[in-house]
């Protein structure tokens, strides 16, 4: 999933200033990943400085005393928090990365997942780059654009629509380079969200819209799928992508990666949300006293649930907010997490019919201990309702599920052996259909959801393939 931000500007910017807007819109980003921050600033003289730090961006915020010291001229600050679908997970690989050498370089910050890079760079990079041990797609995109980028006399942009040629995946990516020129594009099948505001002369780019407001920038565009666009502090070019692709935004974007204030495609992902909620209401209503959402990301489900039923919702789950978001969090601490994150109100729950809304059972970890805690605290019964359909396929787009051993459904024999697994009374999914329509986009990916996998014939086993070479 991952989160980039950035912020440009053609002005004399007071180096401070810059870095504080980085930092918060990476805060406001911090939802889509919690493994890493970095940040790297680019000078009027075209030179990069770089910052990292494990874990979350709070952690980052006093190293940055560092180069706030320093009194350089700043073009552009770009940055990243990492949530890893390849490679290892917390320090491997902390981006922005930045490849090159004193005549040329490029900084490159990603959000997606490409599973075919290895070969992609080997395609276009050649002996140059052949041996390298790459440890993630990000290092070879980054490799593959600063190579293909050269042949191209160091323009970036023509760099990119190459490498479009060969790539298999969803890439947001933001670059700059010691022109110094800042550069964002989203592949052209839109995976993954990513949205700029010009004011004046100062661009803001994030993953999310979301971000954007809460910094008060109302002005904001998405870009569009297969959209290049580049800014040299003076003015913004758009091009297009020569490849052309249906469009396939993440429609787990809207279930729970993104935020509910944001909006992706032009849908508002709350009320996305919101109406797979009614939908799973109208469709699977149940004999209930109380709705409870799993928080955050089911509670507006809940919402829209609780108005399709009549039936009157209650926050009876309390959530660890120091826990962060525990689907993101690499596997060898997902299950601690998982059992640590939720507490349960008795006085609401005790006697009660619960009907427990979530918005997705993926590996089942945090579904098996939540039941179990609400009935420790005296539920009579819990039906449990998932705002989007059984979760069947792996994801090479952007989520870190890259086998189908790890999923709920492939262990089990049917739902009603996901029930009796996590200890449900009743469970009942969203149709795809239902989930399709509470969007409202005539063209998604939910592949995750259906197997389908939006690239001409390419299978599943295939895509799996591409990952273990
Ligand atoms: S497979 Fe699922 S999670 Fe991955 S991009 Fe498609 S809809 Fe999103």
């Amino acid at each position: 999933m991952c989160g980039i931000a950035g912020y440009a500007s053609g002005n004399h910017v007071d180096l401070t200033s810059a870095i504080d807007v980085l930092l918060s819109l990476l805060v406001e980003l911090q939802h889509r990943g919690q493994e890493a921050t970095g940040i790297v600033l680019l000078t009027k003289n075209g030179e990069f400085r770089q910052l990292h730090a494990r874990s979350l961006v709070s952690n980052l915020l006093f190293k940055t005393d560092v180069i706030r010291e320093k009194s350089e001229e700043v073009f552009a600050v770009l940055g990243h928090v990492r949530y890893s679908t390849t490679g290892g997970y917390w320090d491997s690989v902390v981006q922005p990365i930045i490849v090159g050498d004193d005549d040329f370089k490029v900084a490159l910050a990603f959000n997606g997942t490409i599973p075919n890079h290895k070969r992609v760079m080997e395609q276009v990079c050649g002996i140059e780059c052949h041996g390298k041990n790459v440890k993630s797609d990000t290092e070879s995109l980054a490799l593959s654009l600063y190579h293909v980028a050269r042949e191209f006399k160091k323009d970036v942009v023509e760099g990119l629509k190459e490498l479009s040629r060969y790539i298999i995946g969803g890439y947001s990516v933001l670059v700059a380079t010691s022109e110094p020129r800042i550069i964002i594009a989203r592949d052209p099948w839109g995976f993954r969200p990513l949205a700029y505001a010009l004011e004046g002369d100062e661009l803001y780019i994030a993953s999310e819209t979301g971000a954007l407001t809460t910094l008060g920038i109302t002005n904001w565009r998405e870009v569009e799928p297969g959209e290049i666009i580049s800014y040299d502090g003076k003015s913004i070019e758009r091009t297009s992508f020569p490849v052309k692709r249906e469009p396939a935004p993440c429609i787990f974007e809207y279930v729970y990666f993104s935020r509910p204030d944001s909006v992706f495609n032009g849908i508002s992902v709350y009320n996305a949300r919101y109406r797979m909620g009614e939908i799973l209401g109208r469709e699977f209503p149940v004999e209930g006293d109380i709705v409870v959402p799993v928080p955050d990301s089911a509670r507006i489900a809940a919402l829209g649930y609780s108005r399709a039923t009549g039936i009157p919702i209650a926050e009876a789950l309390i959530a660890n907010k120091y826990i962060g978001r525990v689907f993101i969090n690499p596997p060898i601490t997902r299950l601690k997490l998982a059992v640590l994150k939720y507490g349960v109100v008795q006085d609401i729950v005790a006697g009660k019919r619960v009907v427990l809304i979530d918005d997705s059972i993926v590996r089942g970890t945090t579904m098996k201990y939540l039941i179990s805690k609400i009935r420790k605290s005296g539920a009579r019964k819990i039906h449990v309702r998932i705002s989007s359909p059984p979760f069947k396929c792996p994801c090479f787009m952007g989520i870190d599920v890259a086998s189908r051993l790890e999923l709920a459904v492939w262990r089990a024999r049917g739902i009603d052996d996901i029930r009796r697994e996590i200890g449900a009374d009743s469970l009942n999914y969203n149709t795809l259909d239902g989930l399709v329509k509470a969007v409202g986009l005539s063209r998604v990916c939910h592949a995750c959801f259906s197997c389908s996998y939006p690239f001409n014939g390419v299978t599943m086993e295939e895509l799996e393939e591409m990952v273990r070479r």
